[in-house]
C-alpha cells in the first residue's frame, strides 16, 4: 500500500475529550473517529489490526476445537424473558418495537440466542459436546462509555459457548478454552493474567478474567507474592482470621459514651479522638432489593465488598439506603449509628469478630461509644467475609504469601455456567436410557476491540504506538527521504515491489513529506519495522532498518534488504509467539 493512497488522518494534538493514553494515540493515528458517545468508526489502519487480532483468535479457536458461526445483533425479547434477563439486565440492554410493536433488543451478549439454537436442533447425548463461537458487533448501553475502545457502547467481540452432557466435560472444555486464551493473548504480544472472577450478570459459578496488565486499567486485581492464587478484587477472599486471645486476667476498660460534635466520618471522629481508623467499627445500612434495611459493620480502614454482601444476603441489589430512609428506621442520623442497641438486622465482616476498645456511633446525634467489646457488647446476626481485600492482607490459599495489588484490562472471560440457561430455557437431551437431561453449558468472550486499547496501553512511548510485530496494521514502513528525487524512487520502488512479492505487510510512504513528518508520523502509528531510503545510504548502496520497540538501527545492503527485512519480521512474529 502506498501512503498517497490511504486514509491515515494523523493529528499533532491529542483529542480534547481523551483521558487514557490508548484513546489520545488512536485518534491521533487516524486509527478511529467518534461518531457518538462509545460508537466509533475504525478507520482503515484499525480495521487492519482488528482483522489482525480476528485471524489469531479464529485460527486458536479453530485449534481447540470451537466452530465458528454467526448469530443475529437482533433478538426477540421473548428469549430474554425465558431466561429471566429481560428484567434483570437494566438499562445496558438496549430495547426497541420492531413495525409490529413487538418487543426486541440488541445483543449485549448471546446466551439466550444460541441456546434457543441448541435446544431446536440437539436431540440425543450422541450430538454434543460442541462449542460454537461467533466474531460479531455486541451493544452495551454503558452508563459511562470512556476510554475509547476500551469501555464503548458498540464494540466487537468474539463469543463462545459450548454444550455439554455434564459438568465435567463442561469443565474439561473450561480449561480446553483457558489454554486457548492463554495462546490468544500471548500470540498478540499481551502481557496479562488470568484471575479469578465474579460472574457478574452471565451467572454460573466459575469463572475466570484474562486481564491486561495496565495501570491505566479499570479492574483492581490482587495476586499473592507466593503461589498463583490472584482474583479481581471483586471476587478476592479474605482469609479468616481467628480473633487473638483474650486476657482473662485483665478486666477490659468499661464501655463510654463520648461527645463528638458534629463529627461524623471515621477520618473526623479518628481525628477528634485521637485514634486509628482501624479501631473504628463503621455500621452502613443497605436496602435490599427494595425492601428491608440491613445494618452492614466494617472495621473502620476497611471498605465493604458489594458483592460478597449480595451472596451473604441472598439478594439481588443492596444499595446504601439514603439518610432520611436510615433516620425514619432508626431514629439516628448517619454518622452516629452504631451496633449496640441498634434495632436493625446487623451482618459484620469478619474482622470486627472480637475486636474490642473499638469506637462507634452511640446512637444518638453528637455522640460515639468508646472502648466497645464486641463480645461483650452486641451480636451480629452473622460474622462473614464482606470486606474489600487490600494489599498486605494474607493469601486465602497458602501459608506464606501476602496479597499484592495492581490493575488490569479485561480483554477476556470465561465461565462455566452450568445448566443456568438450559433449565430455564428447556435446551435438554435424551441420555443413554431415554431420560432427559438439561444441557450443561461455559461460555468464553474476548473483547476484540477492547484488545487494541490494551495492546497499546502497554506498548507506546512519548512518540506514539508501538506494535507488536503479530497485530500491527503493516509490519514495514518504508520511508524514502525526499521521494522526489528519481534515484531514492526507483531504489524504493524496487524494494517495495520486492517485498510485496514475498507477501511482505508494507506502507510506502510516497508523500512529498518533510523527512521529520514522516519519521513523526511512522512512529506515531507505531509500524514495528522501519526502513529509511536516503541519498546518502544509496551511494553506498544501503538502506537502514530500525526496530521501534528499541530504537535499534542496522544498515543492510540494498541488495539483502528485502531478505533481512523478511528475517527481521520472523524474528518479531516469533517474539511475540512465544511471549519473549
Ligand atoms: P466489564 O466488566 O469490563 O464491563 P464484562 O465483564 O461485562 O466487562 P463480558 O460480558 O465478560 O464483559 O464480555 C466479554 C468481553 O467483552 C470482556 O472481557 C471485554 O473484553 C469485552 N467488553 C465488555 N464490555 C465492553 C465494552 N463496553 N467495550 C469494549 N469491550 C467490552
Ligand atoms: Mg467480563
Amino acid at each position: 500500500m502506498r501512503w498517497s493512497n490511504t486514509l491515515i488522518p494523523t493529528l499533532k494534538e491529542d483529542p480534547a475529550d481523551a483521558e487514557v493514553v490508548s484513546h489520545k494515540l488512536l485518534v491521533r493515528a487516524g486509527m478511529i473517529r467518534q461518531v457518538s458517545r462509545g460508537i466509533y468508526d475504525y478507520l482503515p489502519l484499525a480495521l487492519k489490526v482488528i482483522r489482525k487480532i480476528e485471524t489469531i483468535v479464529r485460527e486458536e479457536m479453530d485449534r481447540a476445537g470451537a466452530q465458528e458461526l454467526l448469530l443475529p445483533v437482533a433478538s426477540p425479547a421473548e428469549l430474554w424473558q425465558e431466561s429471566g434477563r429481560w428484567e434483570v439486565y437494566g438499562k445496558e440492554l438496549v430495547r426497541f418495537k420492531d413495525r409490529h410493536e413487538r418487543d426486541f433488543c440488541l445483543g449485549p451478549t448471546h446466551e439466550e440466542v444460541i441456546t434457543d439454537l441448541v435446544r431446536r436442533v440437539v436431540r440425543s447425548y450422541r450430538e454434543i459436546p460442541f462449542n460454537l463461537y461467533q466474531i460479531q458487533t455486541k451493544f452495551r448501553d454503558e452508563v459511562r462509555p470512556r476510554f475509547g475502545l476500551m469501555r464503548g457502547r458498540e464494540f466487537i467481540m468474539k463469543d463462545a459457548y459450548s454444550f455439554h452432557t455434564d459438568a465435567e466435560d463442561c469443565r474439561r472444555e473450561y480449561g480446553n478454552m483457558f489454554e486457548a486464551y492463554k495462546r490468544i493473548f500471548t500470540r498478540c504480544g499481551l502481557r496479562f493474567r488470568p484471575v479469578e472472577a465474579d460472574t457478574g450478570a452471565i451467572g454460573g459459578t466459575l469463572s475466570h478474567e484474562f486481564q491486561v496488565l495496565a495501570d491505566s486499567g479499570e479492574d483492581a486485581l490482587v495476586s499473592c507474592s507466593h503461589c498463583d492464587y490472584a482474583a479481581n478484587i471483586q471476587k478476592a477472599e479474605v482469609k479468616p482470621r481467628r480473633p487473638s486471645a483474650r486476657d482473662v486476667t485483665k478486666i477490659p476498660p468499661e464501655l463510654k459514651k463520648v461527645a463528638t460534635p458534629g463529627k461524623k466520618s471515621v477520618a473526623e471522629v479518628a481525628a477528634f479522638l485521637d485514634r486509628p481508623a482501624e479501631k473504628f467499627i463503621k455500621t452502613l445500612v443497605y436496602k435490599l432489593d427494595h425492601k428491608e434495611l440491613v445494618a452492614v459493620l466494617v472495621r473502620g480502614d476497611h471498605e465493604i465488598n458489594e458483592l460478597k454482601l449480595l451472596t451473604v444476603l441472598g439478594c439481588r441489589e443492596a444499595v446504601l439506603a439514603d439518610e432520611a430512609e436510615v433516620e425514619a428506621a432508626t431514629g439516628v442520623p448517619t454518622g452516629y449509628l452504631g451496633p449496640i442497641g441498634l434495632e436493625l438486622r446487623t451482618v459484620a465482616d469478619r474482622a470486627v469478630q472480637g475486636m474490642r476498645r473499638a469506637v462507634t456511633g452511640a446512637n444518638e446525634v453528637n455522640a460515639h461509644y468508646v472502648e466497645v467489646d464486641q463480645e461483650r457488647d452486641f451480636t451480629p446476626s452473622a460474622f462473614a467475609d464482606l470486606r474489600v481485600a487490600v494489599a498486605g492482607d494474607p493469601c486465602p490459599r497458602c501459608d506464606s504469601g501476602s496479597l499484592e495489588s495492581y490493575r488490569g484490562i479485561e480483554v477476556g472471560q470465561v465461565f462455566y455456567l452450568g445448566k443456568k440457561y438450559s433449565e430455564a430455557m428447556g435446551a435438554t437431551y435424551l441420555d443413554a436410557e431415554g431420560r432427559e437431561q438439561p444441557i450443561e453449558m461455559g461460555c468464553y468472550g474476548i473483547g476484540i476491540t477492547r484488545m487494541l486499547a490494551a495492546a497499546i496501553e502497554q506498548n507506546h512511548d512519548d512518540n506514539g504506538i508501538i506494535w507488536p510485530f503479530s497485530i500491527a496494521p503493516y509490519q514495514v514502513l518504508l520511508l524514502p527521504i525526499n521521494y522526489r528525487e528519481p534515484a531514492i524512487q526507483e531504489a524504493s520502488a524496487r524494494l517495495y515491489e520486492k517485498l510485496l512479492a514475498l507477501g511482505t505487510e508494507v506502507l510506502l510512504d510516497d508523500r512529498d513529506e518533510r523527512p521529520g513528518v514522516k519519521f513523526k508520523d511512522g512512529d506515531l502509528v507505531g509500524f514495528p519495522l522501519r526502513v529509511t531510503v536516503g541519498a546518502k545510504g544509496l551511494e553506498r548502496g544501503i538502506v537502514e532498518l530500525r526496530w521501534r520497540q528499541n530504537g535499534k538501527m542496522e544498515e543492510v545492503s540494498l541488495s539483502e534488504a528485502a531478505r533481512k527485512i523478511q528475517a527481521a519480521i520472523a524474528k518479531g512474529l516469533e517474539a511475540s509467539a512465544f511471549g519473549d
